[in-house]
Parts: structure tokens; C-alpha cells; sequence
């Protein structure tokens, strides 16, 4: 099936409001990051591959970062018709090519979200990523669109944000070593062998949870100043200048492209450093003391107000993931 006959059938047409965007043509991936001046500064190791070696196996877990033997068993026997079914009943349409590893992850991804009550996104699809409108389509892993988008080449059809596109061409069947060598080159924050699936629901529970708070036109407005081509390079220097010294050593270095993917890399590794390592189950307070919580009104008054430059990054990330981004 054409990609435009499924968004025929699976897009709400009527999602599409505020001005017809083009994207800047970044997606999640081994993209070319745009600071410069962080080049000679590498991303903070004090998470390396050895330390979490170590502290997996103290926990005798043997296996890098969550892949362990019974889940490729798991992956091996996915149907995935019965995902994009299960899928389907909770209102989301997908297309997973038959991807057995991207099926499994996502719904498995999909689970750990909605017990943690965070918005799942509006529609999932595999895609060879030469077939969208983006500049380095080989290197990209995955993206979640955030404002409605005319995505497809030689397509107007308009897709909804929230959408999740995984490049089809990418070796999915390697996923785990995919998500070291996405780690250790700073497109990552965690190694997890899940961290790409984790990093775009992340973008579409953020949207979602802005979404509540401003409902969408807002919402859209605050992610389009950022996004916005014109305004970007602008915009990005200034987040850097006022962000750059936490977020590269706290998170990662694509987190320096923008305060959205600040918050998708580091959700990502609160998400993935708390579940059991053996069950992958989330426990309940897994969010609780992490930018991401639900504050009561009281603890939301009575915070502690920073300067932008002493702010320290919980704080930082606390204030994106509320959709303040200066
Ligand atoms: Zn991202």
C-alpha cells in the first residue's frame, strides 16, 4: 500500500489547523549536530558502557542494556498483524512493514507509557525515510512529527503531530547495537536497546502533555517558535548559550539541538534507568522526583525561581516539559 493511501485512511483531516508547515528537515538519528562551538567537548562519560556493564552485573543481568535472550525469542515469534490490532483498538493506526523488532518495541514502549500515564502518539509507521522530506534520510533512525506537516514527498497530504515514522532502512534487527553506537556518539542519553522507540514516544507523551495545558493552537505556537527555520538558528544559539553547560554533560549532545529534544533524551533515560530490569515493567512512582512528575498546585507555587543561568537542569527540564523554552 502507498504511504498516502494509509494516511488517506488513518488521518483525521481536520487535525490539520494554523499554517501548513514544511520540516526542517532534521530527524532522530546520526545527524550532523548544528554547534559547533560544543565540538570539542565530548559527551560526558560518567555513564559509560563500562559502568553500566558493572551495575548490570551486580544485578546478574548479563546483557547489554535490556536485550536479554527471552525478549529476541519474544521479537522472533511477534505476529505483527496482532500489534497493529491491538494498536488499532486503542485508536492508533500503524504500519510496521512487517518489522517484527519495531512491533514488539513499540507496543511494548506503548505499555510502559500508558502505565505511566503519559499520551501515546497518533499514529506509528515504518517508512523508508527517502520517501520524506528530510535532508540525511540514510543516517536518520526515527522522528515524531510535531506540528502538522506536509511530510511526504510529492504529497500534500497533511499529518497530524504526534505521528511516529522508524526509517525502514535502518538494521532494526540489530536494535541493541544500533542503540550503543547511538549512545556513544551523543545521539543518545541511554544505551537501552528501546532508547530510539523510548525517544519518539517521549516527543509525542511531551506534545500530548502540552496539549492538555494550552490545548493545541497554543501548543503548536510555543513548538513552531522554536521550530520555525527562520527563527531557529536564533533561537538555538541563545538555548545553547543559556542551557549548553548542563545539558551536554547531563544529558547528551543532541540534546543541545533544541529544548524539545532535551526533554525526549533525558524521558528517555529516567524511563529506560527505571524500569525492572528483568520484568521491563515501570513502577508506579517511576516519575516521582524527576522533572516529569505531576506537581500539586502547591509545590508548583511554592518552587524555587532560578536565574536562566544558575537553573539547575532538573529545573531546566521541568520548565520545557511545561512548555517554557526561554
Ligand atoms: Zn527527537
Amino acid at each position: 500500500m502507498k504511504v498516502t493511501q494509509i494516511f488517506n485512511q488513518s488521518i483525521n483531516k481536520h487535525h490539520c489547523f494554523g499554517k501548513k508547515y514544511r520540516p526542517r528537515n532534521d530527524a532522530d538519528g546520526f545527524v550532523c549536530f548544528s554547534s559547533a562551538s560544543y565540538d570539542n567537548n565530548p559527551p560526558d562519560r560518567s555513564r559509560t558502557k563500562f559502568g553500566m556493564t558493572t551495575r548490570l552485573q551486580e544485578e546478574k543481568i548479563s546483557f547489554q542494556r535490556g536485550l536479554t535472550p527471552e525478549i529476541a525469542q519474544a521479537i522472533s515469534r511477534t505476529d505483527v498483524g496482532a500489534v497493529s490490532d491491538w494498536f488499532a483498538k486503542r485508536h492508533m493506526p500503524t504500519d510496521f512493514q512487517g518489522n517484527q523488532v519495531l512491533a514488539w518495541c513499540c507496543q511494548k514502549t506503548a505499555m510502559i507509557f500508558g502505565q505511566l500515564k503519559l499520551g501515546l502518539p497518533k499514529g506509528i509507521y515504518v517508512i523508508d525515510f527517502k520517501q520524506l522530506e528530510y535532508k540525511n534520510p540514510s543516517k536518520a533512525l526515527g522522528t515524531c512529527n510535531l506540528l502538522p506537516t506536509s511530510l511526504i514527498k510529492g504529497s500534500d497530504e497533511v499529518i497530524p503531530p504526534k505521528t511516529i515514522f522508524f526509517n525502514s532502512m535502518q538494521p532494526w534487527q540489530n536494535i541493541d547495537t544500533m542503540a550503543d553506537a547511538h549512545y556513544a556518539e551523543g545521539g543518545s542519553s541511554t544505551d537501552f536497546f528501546m532508547s530510539n522507540p523510548f525517544h519518539e514516544f517521549a516527543h509525542a507523551a511531551h506534545e500530548d502533555w502540552l496539549v492538555r495545558m494550552f490545548g493545541e493552537g497554543k501548543t503548536q505556537r510555543r513548538i513552531e517558535m522554536f521550530l520555525d527555520e527562520e527563527q531557529f538558528t536564533k533561537r538555538q544559539e541563545e538555548y545553547q548559550r543559556k542551557y549548553g553547560n548542563r545539558i551536554l554533560p547531563g544529558i547528551c549532545r543532541y540534546a543541545l539541538v533544541s529544548p524539545l529534544e532535551a526533554v525526549a533524551c533525558d524521558l528517555a533515560r529516567v524511563i529506560a534507568d527505571g524500569l525492572n530490569p528483568v520484568t521491563l515493567l515501570p513502577p508506579k512512582n517511576l516519575l516521582v522526583g524527576t522533572p516529569y512528575e505531576r506537581l500539586p498546585l502547591w509545590r508548583r507555587l511554592t518552587r524555587s525561581r532560578y536565574e536562566d543561568l544558575k537553573r539547575p537542569l532538573p529545573e531546566v527540564l521541568r520548565n520545557f516539559w511545561n512548555g517554557e523554552f526561554e
